[in-house]
């Protein structure tokens, strides 16, 4: 047969048809009234996404770069950080701070797990300045709980400002950054946006920017405030990806689109984000019932797990990398294998942005195929059991 290429990763994603072709129609000088109008009108739509009232900056980089200028624009040498990791992506956050010097707390759970709110209050203490932690940690498909750090925060009355990296939560999970008081959330363009990667982006609180005043770690290229000034006339401190920006301007009137009525048929961001986390979260609940039903174990705790991506642990003695590979060999599916030490061990099927009911049956489909040609130990496989139950899943559950 032939074999269609599809991305079952949590970013890249999926690429979104009329993004593609913006993108490929952005010939304009970013010096331009022209591109100063896109750009505006870009970051007022990634607000309304985000859901907040806060400023939004576009950086020209993946979402590292918007990780790294949180730390450096946000931090001075010697200050101390909490950390809260359970996976590769914590532990990025762990590097960055030690990177700028901060003097870090760590918060540390091992992979596949999240933190108490009494572990993160018993690690909170008076000097803390700021708390770095993901909303969802894309190598182990957890959720952490944002709302409940915040609070706890809060009521700790504590001056520490809250850095999440929702580079995979955005889209996936319900969240309330200004309700909350959230002070820094962090996305990236390959992933719920479904556009390539190459930009990044951040919501920042008017507690961050006052911090920005008083801190001075080094910054140049990601100098938030500059960006912020220059944001204000709609343009950007260097050339951007202006094809970039081009693309995201028509994914998020596609995500709009979604929430459109006939009064309104243009949609709305607000309603629209929320459709697309239902998606998601239908999605990785009928790969869950999928897998469960197939024999598979979850990897994250019940409760906690992220819509992002649903990680399935390898059945014992076997590699998860054999799944890996004849999804891609037989199908040219793109699945991804466990990350740092998870290597080997888990495999797992995004969720984010681009994908639908249609693809959520391929991917169990072909599931099945490679569970059946491989001979993976799995005592009670049947053709269609996964199916079956996300199927069911699906009709009962699914608006
Ligand atoms: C993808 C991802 C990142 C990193 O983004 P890059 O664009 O690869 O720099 C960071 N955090 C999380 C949770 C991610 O999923």
């Amino acid at each position: 047969m032939i074999r269609k290429t599809r991305l079952f990763t949590p970013g890249p994603t999926p690429l979104l048809p009329a993004a593609q072709f913006a993108m490929a129609a952005a010939d304009i000088h970013h010096r331009t009234p022209e591109f100063r109008a896109m750009y505006t009108r870009v970051l007022a739509q990634l607000k309304e996404f985000v859901g907040t009232k806060n400023d939004v900056i576009i950086l020209s980089s993946g979402g590292t770069g918007a990780m790294e200028a949180s730390v450096s624009n946000l931090t001075s040498p010697g200050d101390r950080v909490l950390v809260l990791t359970a996976g590769k992506f914590g532990e990025r956050w762990a590097s960055l701070v030690k990177a700028f010097g901060c003097h870090a707390d760590v918060v540390e759970k091992s992979y596949g797990q999240t933190f108490t709110l009494d572990e993160v209050k018993a690690a909170l203490k008076l000097e803390t300045r700021a708390v770095f932690v993901q909303a969802t940690e894309s190598s182990t498909g957890v959720r952490h709980d944002i709302e409940g750090i915040a609070k706890l925060l809060k009521s700790e009355n504590s001056e520490a400002l809250l850095v999440v990296d929702a580079i995979t939560g955005l889209g996936t999970t319900h969240l309330d950054m200004d309700a909350w008081g959230v002070d820094v959330l962090i996305g990236g363009s390959q992933k719920a946006v479904m556009i390539p990667p190459g930009l990044s982006y951040l919501a920042i609180s008017p507690r961050a920017w006052d911090r920005m005043e008083a801190t001075y770690n080094p910054r140049y290229y990601f100098d938030l405030r500059k960006e912020r000034k220059n944001a204000a006339k709609g343009e950007s401190a260097y050339t951007p990806s202006v094809a970039l920006i081009a693309a995201l301007g028509a994914s998020l009137d596609y995500i709009a689109g979604q929430a459109a009525t006939a009064e309104n048929p243009k949609g709305d961001l607000a309603e629209g984000r929320k459709k697309l986390v239902d998606n998601a979260e239908t999605c990785a609940a009928m790969t869950r019932a999928a897998a469960t039903a197939l024999g598979f174990k979850l990897f994250a705790p019940k409760g906690a797990e992220a819509a992002a991506a649903t990680a399935i642990v390898a059945p014992e003695g076997t590699d998860s990398g054999t799944l890996v590979k004849g999804l891609k060999s037989q199908f040219a599916a793109i699945v991804t294998d466990g990350q740092g030490e998870m290597k080997g061990q888990l495999f797992r099927i995004a969720h984010i942005g681009f994908f639908d009911y249609m693809d959520t049956i391929a991917i169990i489909g072909a599931l099945e195929q490679v569970i059946h040609k491989t001979k993976l130990p799995l005592p009670n496989f049947e053709f269609g059991k996964g199916l079956i139950a996300a199927q069911k899943f699906f009709a009962d559950h699914a608006k």
